[in-house]
């Protein structure tokens, strides 16, 4: 069994380290709901909250952060630039915005939320000039495919250290993971559960008896050894604490082939490609 548990890290490619678990923030925009959610997550041990623009609650992150009472480098903060908000000057006055309603001198990963066309060399270097002013530790981006990144590498000073990518058992992007892992860049989950569709899949029921757990640990510890980072979402308290309970058991290899097996490369959210060449995830903006 290894050693890892809710605070185990990943270094990325510019010397900074990133909690392996975090926590989402999609869809929960009450406040207080928040802030309930946020402190729930502390408590039981998770040091990454996922934000970002377009999720409309950047203000009540930072009160629920405001709230936890904690030294600023206990926590670990990403949000990400809409694509409403990309090119040069809109990324940088738009994560001037972000940071007041995140009450945060700094944040510690920014990532493009989805690569566009338009725009698309210009966004990365108001990422380069944020992180060299020392207000974003980190810069990465989300939802980019490999010609994104073998693309953005044409003219990059310096290359994002993460990607953020929709990828769960119906979607298990090996051939994304393993070119990220290639050039240093970490693979992030998002949709890590599949948004509750794979509960029912008979090989992660099969398991989760096996192992005494459930369908979500063992979906979320399946995460954890291919070697990804991961960021599931619950407002339920019970069920924030199950999901970072996933450190005490560990699936076989013969495991990991079988739910490698469930794959059936289906998509939760839109085609990147599609978004790159509209210009925004519809049906938003
Ligand atoms: P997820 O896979 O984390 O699923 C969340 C849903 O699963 C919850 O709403 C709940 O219904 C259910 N769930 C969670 N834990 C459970 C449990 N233990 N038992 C039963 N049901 C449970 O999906 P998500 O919220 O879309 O993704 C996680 C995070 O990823 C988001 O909150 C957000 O921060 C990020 N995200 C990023 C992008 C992007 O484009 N970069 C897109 C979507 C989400």
């Amino acid at each position: 069994m290894d050693k890892k548990s809710l605070s185990s890290t990943f270094t990325f490619a510019d010397g900074n380290k990133m909690p392996i678990q975090g926590f989402g923030v999609y869809k929960i925009t009450d406040e207080q709901q928040l802030i309930s959610a946020v402190k729930d997550a502390y408590d039981d041990g998770y040091r990454l909250f996922d934000t970002a623009q377009m999720y409309k609650n950047e203000a009540a992150v930072g009160k629920a952060i405001k709230n936890l009472g904690v030294k600023r480098d206990q926590i670990f903060v990403t949000t990400k630039i809409a694509e409403e908000n990309q090119g040069y000057d809109k990324v940088m006055a738009s994560f001037e915005d972000s940071l007041k309603r995140l009450e945060l001198d700094y944040v510690d990963l920014l990532l493009v939320h989805w690569p566009i066309h338009t725009h698309f060399f210009e966004t990365w270097r108001a990422f380069e000039k944020l992180k060299e002013q020392g207000l974003v530790k980190s810069i990465g981006v989300s939802n980019y495919g490999m010609i994104h990144l073998e693309y953005l590498a044409t003219k990059a000073n310096e290359m994002p250290v993460l990607d953020q990518i929709e990828t769960h058992p119906y979607l298990n992007q090996y051939a994304m993971i393993n070119y990220n892992k290639a050039h240093n860049i970490v693979t992030q989950a998002w949709a890590p559960l599949g948004r509750g569709s794979i509960f029912d899949d008979p090989v992660i029921v099969k398991i989760a008896t096996a192992h005494n757990k459930s369908a979500a640990q063992v979906i979320l510890r399946w995460q954890l050894q291919r070697g990804v980072s991961f960021i599931p979402k619950s407002v339920h308290a019970d069920r924030i604490k199950e999901n970072g309970d996933i450190y005490d058991f560990e699936l076989s290899d013969e495991e990991m082939k079988m739910i490698d097996q469930i794959n059936k490369n289906k998509r939760i959210s839109q085609e990147p490609e599609m978004v790159y060449e509209i210009g925004h995830q519809y049906p938003h903006g």
